[in-house]
């Protein structure tokens, strides 16, 4: 087993895409899994209502666990929320309650209301949880959550389904992306893009591929997550694929694309990151 390059500054990603179901929960839990397994320390934030990576981390998420509400409200720090997950003790979750499908609105009348997460993740938090990564896990919307993920974040990571109209709907997360970034967040960029679901059998998943990568190009990993029937499974163990079913071509296509990220980490210098014009 090869160790991840630890990156020569921390990395917060957020994993966005309005579209529900295109594998951002999936790929946030496998992602972090692989990458805490091999050497380096990662905090997932769960900043969907759903709970799917609580759940997926072995994270207790009733109602009433602090989780990521309480430190958006500035109830609590988010030390007080961040606990081990059961896939190793190098990844960390920032746990989401029902209560946070009340925080979309909540946040609307709320002083420096897109900050909340970026605040709650302050260097000093994340300095005390000695993480290198922070993943953020957005809701399937564009709404004031994933505009604080995306505020908190330097790098945004897009999984796209090899699916029918796969991009349908992309341009309105890359304007939203541009907006904060001229008004908000100056360092957002999209850093990464992963192709999800990927089917062999069908031309078609072929076919996405290359207009992906085409209309993308280098962002794009090189490595493209299979459908796998082992994937969708391990959340129902409260697993991440990689303790499931650790030889699965699932399993193993999340190590190298968490290799890709964690490669492309080492050789960008501090502020230099390269992404794609949106
Ligand atoms: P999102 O967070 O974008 O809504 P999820 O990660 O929850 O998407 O994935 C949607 C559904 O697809 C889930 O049931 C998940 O288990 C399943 N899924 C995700 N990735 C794969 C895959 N590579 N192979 C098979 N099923 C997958
Ligand atoms: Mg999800």
């Amino acid at each position: 087993r090869y160790a991840m390059p630890r990156p020569a500054h921390r990395r917060v990603l957020t994993v966005a895409n309005q579209k529900g179901g295109v594998g951002k929960t999936t790929s946030t839990v496998n992602l972090a899994a692989a990458l805490a397994l091999h050497g380096v320390r990662v905090l997932v934030v769960d900043l969907d209502p759903q709970g799917n990576a609580s759940t997926a981390l072995g994270v207790d998420h009733r109602a009433g666990t602090p989780s990521v509400y309480e430190a958006l409200l500035g109830e609590i720090s988010l030390l007080e929320a961040a606990v081990p997950s059961t896939a190793s003790p190098d990844l960390l979750c920032v746990p989401a309650t029902i209560d946070l499908a009340g925080a979309e609105i909540e946040l609307v009348s709320m002083v420096a209301r897109e900050q909340r997460l970026k605040q709650a993740l302050s260097p000093d938090v994340l300095d005390q949880l000695d993480v290198d990564y922070v993943l953020i896990d957005c809701p399937p919307s564009l709404g004031l959550l994933t505009v604080n993920a995306l505020v908190a974040a330097a790098e945004v990571l897009i999984p796209i389904q090899c699916e029918y109209y796969a991009l349908e709907g992309l341009g309105q997360l890359l304007s939203n992306i541009d907006l904060v970034r001229s008004h908000l967040n100056t360092s957002l960029h999209v850093s990464t893009i992963l192709l999800t679901m990927y089917d062999g059998r069908t031309k078609l998943a072929d076919q996405v591929t290359s207009e992906v990568r085409q209309h993308f190009g280098g962002v794009v990993l090189r490595t493209v997550i299979p459908r796998s029937v082992k994937v969708s499974e391990a959340p129902g163990y409260s697993q991440t694929v990689l303790a499931y079913d650790p030889g699965s071509r699932g399993s193993m296509s999340y190590v190298d694309a968490a290799r890709e990220i964690a490669a492309r980490g080492a050789a960008m210098g501090a502020d230099s990151a390269a992404g794609v014009e949106t």
